[in-house]
């Protein structure tokens, strides 16, 4: 990847890993922060506590393994500055497809403790994103004169066991379709038109509200399916306005399924099973159409998975991706980190 850096200057893909702070519970588990950064080299060092046996003895000893991404963030880092690192990597904000990519940690083996999810921070770091976006974009349809006619519109919808559903219309299951030109059509997606940040911001809590909480429980959230996010800007041609608003632009912001959840497959439940297969499914269609693109291959496949059967439009010209990997620091999660980690960075 870093051969790519230097014959292709405007990567198609920005890959930044955001780590979050240690929590009250793993602080009272006695849990070690395993995650070292180098934010100077956008570096990440997972130091793993490893075993040794001999005939007469356990020795602990520890295994480093280093990563470099475009981009890494800190505990530290807020999630204002998070979208400026978005922001920055998208360049021109409407034209760009935003990605995040999320990991959620293993529950610890502790049968009785079933307490809520000790996630990586996807929900934390998704949230505000889209809400921010929708700020910036209706500034500058308010203010600026040469913005005057577009309009902006948001769509929630999520992928689960391989098949769409409405989150901003109970759940409806939805079909997609192809237009000659290669357009993705979801018939009968639900697409409303925004101007003011609390009309979005109501529209993301009521989607939130109905995903799919999976098979396995409540703790376990919205980790086994994806929600897309899709925020459109359209222009009426002024004069026309009887006419159909023409899409200028589309933002997607991508709440993915965890890996590690995916990679799952010693559960004994048969449900949890199949979703898991079609998670990995998803994610390695994705890392296939990312690296295609990247490799200006003329074949992309798109048809690996819903997923980037979607997405398909999204991928194609002058898109940009970010994707935003998020990792617990506790060293219970020391595998699943670094199964993130190898995704991420074979993304990259
Ligand atoms: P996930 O969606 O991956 O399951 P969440 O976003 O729900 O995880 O995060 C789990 C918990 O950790 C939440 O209580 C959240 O507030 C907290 N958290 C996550 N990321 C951060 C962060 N970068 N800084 C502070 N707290 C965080
Ligand atoms: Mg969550």
């Amino acid at each position: 990847s870093a051969d790519k850096e230097k014959t292709n200057s405007v990567a198609k893909i920005k890959v930044v890993v955001r780590k979050r702070p240690l929590n009250k519970k793993e602080i009272a588990k006695k849990e070690e922060d395993i995650i070292t950064i180098d934010s100077g080299s956008s570096s990440l060092t997972v130091h793993e506590m490893k075993l040794k046996a001999s005939l007469v003895d356990l020795t602990e000893y520890l295994e480093k393994h280093e990563f470099v991404f475009d981009s890494v963030l800190d505990e530290d880092v807020s999630n204002d500055e998070t979208f400026y690192v978005y922001t920055r990597y998208m360049g021109k904000l409407w034209s760009r497809l935003f990605l995040l990519y999320s990991s959620v940690q293993k529950q610890l083996a502790l049968p009785m403790v079933k307490q809520a999810s000790t996630g990586s921070g996807k929900t934390y770091t998704m949230q505000p994103l889209p809400l921010k976006a929708c700020q910036d974009i209706l500034r500058l349809m308010h203010h600026t004169y040469i913005y005057q006619g577009f309009q902006l519109y948001v769509s929630f919808f999520e992928i689960y066991g391989g098949k769409l559903f409405d989150l901003l219309n109970d759940r409806r299951k939805l079909c997609m379709r192809e237009d000659g030109k290669q357009q993705v059509c979801i018939v009968g997606l639900q697409e409303f038109r925004v101007s003011n940040v609390d009309s979005i911001r109501e529209l993301i809590e009521k989607g939130n509200a109905s995903r799919s909480t999976g098979t396995t429980g409540a703790n376990e959230e919205s980790s086994r399916s994806h929600a897309i996010l899709q925020l459109a800007i359209k222009r009426s041609v002024v004069g026309r306005e009887s006419k159909p608003a023409r899409i200028v632009g589309k933002l997607s912001f991508i709440d993915l399924a965890g890996s590690e959840r995916g990679a799952d497959t010693t559960d004994n439940d048969k449900q949890t099973r199949i979703e898991g297969a079609e998670i990995n499914k998803s994610l390695l269609a994705l890392k296939e159409c990312i690296r295609a693109l990247d490799n200006d291959q003329v074949h992309i496949p798109f048809r690996g998975s819903k997923l980037t059967e979607v997405l398909r439009d999204s991928f194609v010209g002058d898109s940009r991706t970010v994707m935003i990997s998020c990792i617990s620091p506790n060293s219970g999660s020391c595998e699943h980190t670094l199964n993130t980690l190898r995704y991420a960075d074979r993304v990259k």
